[in-house]
């Protein structure tokens, strides 16, 4: 695509772009009566127009039915995360019986671990991404806790290696991750990545990783809340051991709504792992005759504790049919044209500031992390005076994601028009 900086360009290209009718399937919150720039799908998505008729359905079948609604509800709750399996699967790259909706994230990152990160006292390293999200950074040093209390010679100090990048910049080059991977060889039990990473908008390289991972001896892991609808993936091909995800950001299914997982067939057929189980992962042809011992499924569902959410679940269902409907392929095909445009008037117009998400397509998903020459809580401000919904990182990082499925390019070329005002906005204070 050939961009151009003039307003008729990017109504040019809402109307000759072939997602265009999806934006009319999300409820965008207003702003003084008129429509917010939403900005912010990367932290919570916007609610697709048939999520409260599903919770309705649900809600009514709760009423009429109590608990027979377990296996006579329109859509019955007992196996009510298998209907959500197959799209799941399509967005990760994944088989269907490597893929399970469950829980939340973070709970899902530790349960993953108890069977995946199994360290000794001379491979016990995990090495993670610049920068982790707080979250993550609990999970890995409260694993590496927990561990080194019965692992005589593990030491929790030293676990944890976080890349960093070189001085001054923002990414970590692909070569500097191999490499630390390389470096810590028969140390490290476990790389944990956020696919795309929260802060700076970075796509690691997810396949190179795993494969260093092997060759070094250790699991890979993926933490893909920022990835999971954003950005393609193949996680069974390019041979990930597991991964976990939210699914109220890109996804949008809802604020704290349900997590999705994929543990790779290779893993998810093994019974053997050791796991911390609940009656949801045992085998549903005996989970009713309450048997004494479990008996995985041969599945990502072995993870399962509980039975399903099915109000979160409903909400996801009807998000996961909007995915499907617009196909991953054509999702990422316009993300990389939407972004691009973004990145190109802040260039041709001469915007200070500083895009510290990498250049490269392939090398990001939909979100641009700006940091701001001088004041950057003031254009913040100036942008959610104005009706823009955008993100602000301390110290000084905005982050802005133009979402494929219901941002257009007049959102963005008016998001570059009001970064530029609230720029050159004389300061009356
Ligand atoms: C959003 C996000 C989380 C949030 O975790 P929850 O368990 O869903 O609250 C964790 N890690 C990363 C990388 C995230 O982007």
């Amino acid at each position: 695509m050939r961009y151009q900086s003039d307003k008729a360009f990017a109504r040019q290209a809402d109307s000759n772009d072939p997602l265009r009718e999806f934006r009319g399937r999300f409820r965008i919150p207003l702003h003084h009566g008129k429509e917010v720039l939403y900005f912010c799908g990367n932290s919570l998505g916007l609610q697709p127009k048939t999520a409260a008729e599903a919770l309705k359905r649900e809600t009514e079948d709760w009423a009429s039915l109590a608990v027979e609604g377990h296996f006579k509800a329109r859509r019955p709750w007992f196996p009510y995360h298998e209907f959500l399996r197959d799209q799941m699967a399509a967005i990760a790259g994944a088989l269907p019986k490597e893929t399970v909706v469950m829980n939340s994230l973070t709970a899902n990152l530790h349960l993953l671990m108890v069977s995946m990160y199994r360290p000794t006292a001379k491979r016990y390293k995990i090495l993670c991404e610049w920068t982790p999200f707080p979250s993550d950074r609990y999970v890995l040093q409260s694993q590496a806790d927990f561990h080194a209390r019965h692992v005589a010679g593990m030491k929790k100090e030293d676990a944890v290696i976080e890349l960093r990048p070189p001085d001054g910049e923002y990414q970590v080059p692909r070569q500097q991750v191999l490499d630390a991977i390389r470096a810590a060889g028969d140390e490290l039990a476990m790389v944990m990545i956020g696919g795309v990473n929260y802060y700076t908008g970075q796509l690691y390289d997810i396949p190179g990783i795993t494969e260093a991972a092997h060759a070094s001896g250790a699991v890979a892991g993926f933490d893909l809340a920022h990835a999971a609808g954003n950005v393609e993936l193949q996680l069974h091909d390019w041979n990930v051991d597991f991964a976990a995800w939210c699914t109220y950001k890109y996804l949008n299914a809802g604020p704290g709504s349900v997590g999705g997982a994929f543990v790779h067939e290779k893993h998810a057929v093994n019974r053997d792992l050791p796991r911390f189980a609940g009656w949801w992962g045992n085998d549903p042809e005996t989970r009713f005759t309450m048997p004494q011992t479990f008996v995985p499924v041969p599945a990502a569902d072995s993870w399962q504790l509980s039975n399903a959410p099915v109000f979160s679940m409903a909400v996801l269902k009807e998000s996961l049919q909007v995915f499907a409907d617009a196909g991953m392929n054509r999702l990422a095909a316009k993300s990389r044209q939407l972004t691009g445009y973004l990145e190109f008037l802040i260039r041709e117009w001469k915007l200070p500031l500083r895009i510290i998400t990498p250049s490269a397509p392939g090398e990001r998903g939909c979100q641009l992390s700006l940091i701001v020459e001088g004041n950057g809580k003031k254009l913040y401000t100036h942008l959610a005076d104005n009706g823009v919904i955008a993100d602000w990182r301390q110290p000084d990082v905005i982050r802005v994601a133009p979402v494929p499925l219901y941002n257009s390019f007049t959102d963005v070329f008016l998001l570059a028009e009001k970064l530029r005002e609230g720029i050159t906005v004389p300061n009356h204070a």
